[in-house]
């Protein structure tokens, strides 16, 4: 018979581990999947595009209904997980239902942080993180709403894009002195800056935001120098925390997220995290592929393989605000390192590589990200590039064949 296995959380951690289980061990286990969004699976990093009206919220499902039933698995989506009782192996739904496992996997993401600022609970605040919160920003816009989006991350700049494109008026606010900071040097930041603006969307730096104004609805915001914008609308972009709570709650070990070993296991048998909600050798990835590849690992673990999860080297592309935008690895050379770096500001481009004792350590490129993949490739395998040095930062293609 099948042995009962949960997956708490029904998003792109979930969707790929069970992808990952069919592959290896169909049929060992019958497979429930908990959802609290009231639909299928659906590709997270695309919601940018459906809030730009590149694309529709059916077109970015990760797999049809019928792909979840041919591997019988029980879809049990608009249900929350409210407890689980790791003595009985039960989880209690919401509506009141009991799911039991012999195997549980939590698969529960993050949540966008708002930040507690007075005004935080007015009427037309919001965040940006799943297909209700797009809904939600797509009407805003429709009534060409002015809207301030608050952090200068991927996720505020993707938002700002989007709203633009549909109608608002919108003014980016961050507090740091340059744009995606964690993710780009600052002539690579400067650059973005002057191509976002380029598009329409009003940008501050170093713009602390301390209120947000209104009475019931939000009229604007309040700067720490004093300056006010005014505004129908503010959505947070300013940071995610992991849904680790159901887990600390239950008497699993977490800290910032869902502590889990190099297997993602958790402190108790049996007891799995992956994705967002997941922290592994302390640190809690905000990415897809790291997801991946912890699912990758704890398939393999639930088939009765080997495998490792040892950490990902992470990577960055901004993706729908007609900018190419990429960042992975040390691109800031933190730790030494020699840098070759290439700007043609007329063309908006600029590209950057760090490189130490023969290999590729970290890369930035904005304007033309072509090469991303390749470099990220790089980097990974910490390949030898030693014979391709002279022309590394013109691409692959002039590489090989100079190689040749
Ligand atoms: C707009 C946007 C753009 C992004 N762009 C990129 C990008 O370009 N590149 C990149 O690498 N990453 C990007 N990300 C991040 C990426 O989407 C996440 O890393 C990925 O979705 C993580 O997968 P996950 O399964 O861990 O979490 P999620 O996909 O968030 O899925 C978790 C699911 O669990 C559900 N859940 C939580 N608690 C419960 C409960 N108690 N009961 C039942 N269900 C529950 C949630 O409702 C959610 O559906 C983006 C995210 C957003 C929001």
């Amino acid at each position: 018979m099948s042995e009962p296995l949960v997956i708490i959380g029904n998003g792109m951690a979930a969707a790929r581990l069970v992808e990952e289980l069919a592959k290896r061990a169909l049929g060992r286990y019958a497979i429930a999947v908990i959802g609290e969004e009231p639909r299928l699976a659906y590709n997270r990093v695309l919601l940018s595009s459906v809030l730009a009206g590149e694309s529709e919220m059916a077109d970015i499902e990760l797999k049809p209904a019928d792909w979840w039933r041919d591997r019988g698995v029980t879809l049990l989506y608009g249900r929350k997980a409210r407890s689980v009782d790791l003595a009985e192996k039960r989880v209690t739904l919401e509506s009141g239902e009991s799911v039991f496992y012999s195997k549980l996997v939590f698969a529960t993401g993050s949540r966008a942080l708002r930040l507690p600022l007075p005004g935080a609970e007015l009427r037309g605040v919001c965040v940006f993180r799943d297909g209700a919160d797009v809904d939600m920003l797509k009407r805003m816009a429709a009534q060409r709403e002015r809207i301030v989006v608050i952090g200068g991350g991927l996720l505020g700049l993707e938002a700002a894009y989007g709203l633009g494109k549909c109608g608002a008026k919108v003014t980016l606010v961050h507090v740091a002195d340059r744009l995606m900071e964690r993710q780009l040097d600052a002539p690579a930041a400067a650059l973005l800056k002057q191509l976002i603006e380029s598009k329409g969307i009003e940008t501050l730096l170093e713009a602390n935001t301390i209120r947000i104004l209104g009475d019931g609805d939000v009229r604007g915001v309040e700067l720490a120098d004093g300056r006010r914008i005014a505004a129908e609308g503010v959505v947070f972009a300013a940071g995610i925390a992991p849904n680790s709570e159901l887990a600390r709650d239950a008497g699993i070990e977490t800290q910032r997220g869902i502590v889990v070993d190099d297997q993602m296991t958790t402190n108790i048998d049996d007891v799995f995290a992956l994705g967002e909600c997941a922290q592994h050798r302390g640190v809690c990835y905000g990415l897809v592929e790291p997801a991946y590849e912890q699912a990758r690992v704890l398939a393999a673990r639930l088939s009765g393989e080997g495998d490792v999860y040892e950490g990902s080297v992470v990577s960055t592309n901004l993706k729908v605000s007609g900018v190419s935008v990429f960042s992975a690895g040390d691109f800031l050379g933190r730790d030494g390192g020699e840098t070759i770096s290439w700007r043609d500001q007329g063309l908006g481009l600029y590209k950057k590589l760090v490189i130490e004792s023969g290999r590729l350590r970290g890369a930035v490129l904005v304007g033309d990200a072509s090469a991303a993949l390749w470099y990220l490739e790089l980097i990974r395998s910490r390949a030898d590039i030693s014979q391709w040095r002279d022309a590394l930062i013109f691409g692959r293609a002039l590489c090989e064949r100079k190689a040749a």
